[in-house]
């Protein structure tokens, strides 16, 4: 594929005083948040969003967002801008822009 999306990790970090539903245990629960990108050539072009698990670092049991219980999407809260989504994920907008801002100045 010379076009289409990927996505990569961007961060992770620790969520203290949870408790897992698998076992029980209110060991911290490691989010991690990976960040998907549209891509032309493997060149990144502009994001489209983000996937968010959470791996119980007791269990070791993975789950998505759409599965996180409610403490732990409470607890996310102080956490968010936790994880910045790297530069290199707008490079596509970034190389339009400069060739725009080019053009108006000596166009
Ligand atoms: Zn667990």
């Amino acid at each position: 594929m010379i076009y289409g999306w990927r996505g990569a990790k961007m961060g992770s970090y620790n969520v203290p005083n949870t408790v897992c539903r698998f076992c029980n245990c209110s060991e911290p629960q490691r989010i991690t948040e990976f960040g998907k990108y549209a891509h032309a050539m493997w060149i990144p072009l502009f994001p489209i969003g983000k996937t968010t698990v959470a791996e119980c670092t007791s269990c070791l049991r993975t789950i998505e967002e759409k599965d996180f219980p409610r403490d732990l999407n409470s607890q996310m809260i102080q956490f968010d801008g936790e994880v910045k989504r790297p530069i290199w994920h707008f490079s596509g907008l970034i190389i339009v822009g400069v060739f725009i801002l080019f053009n108006v100045l000596f166009g």
